[in-house]
């Protein structure tokens, strides 16, 4: 099982019934960054958006298949996050798709 299978598994895991395409890791911005979480691109309600599943603690991406414990999941625009090991922020921004997605489920209530 190479790297990215690896998070492929730890997402599905966290995400139990949510159907999971991909899962790659999202960095701080320092340039050999840790990782913060996993972007993961998942398919809901007949929508493919993309949501952030944070880490509880920032990890070096090499022991992300042993040390990433999931803390929760952003759908939608989160500001400041902060690396636990340098304290960089960063904001996961909201995609197109996931806008689409958000409003559809608000008109059909
Ligand atoms: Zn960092």
């Amino acid at each position: 099982m190479d790297n990215l299978d690896g998070l492929l598994v730890i997402a599905k895991k966290y995400l139990g019934d949510i159907d999971v395409l991909s899962a790659r890791p999202w960095m701080c911005q320092k340039k050999h960054g840790h990782a913060l979480g996993l972007l993961v691109e998942i398919a809901m309600d007949g929508c493919i958006s993309e949501n952030l599943l944070m880490f509880r603690n920032a990890v070096v991406t090499e022991f992300i298949n042993s040390e990433a414990r999931i803390m929760s999941r952003a759908e939608g625009t989160t500001h400041n996050i902060e690396c636990s090991m340098c304290e960089a922020e960063r904001t996961f921004w909201i995609g197109k798709n996931g806008v689409k997605r958000l409003v559809k489920a608000y008109v059909a209530e």
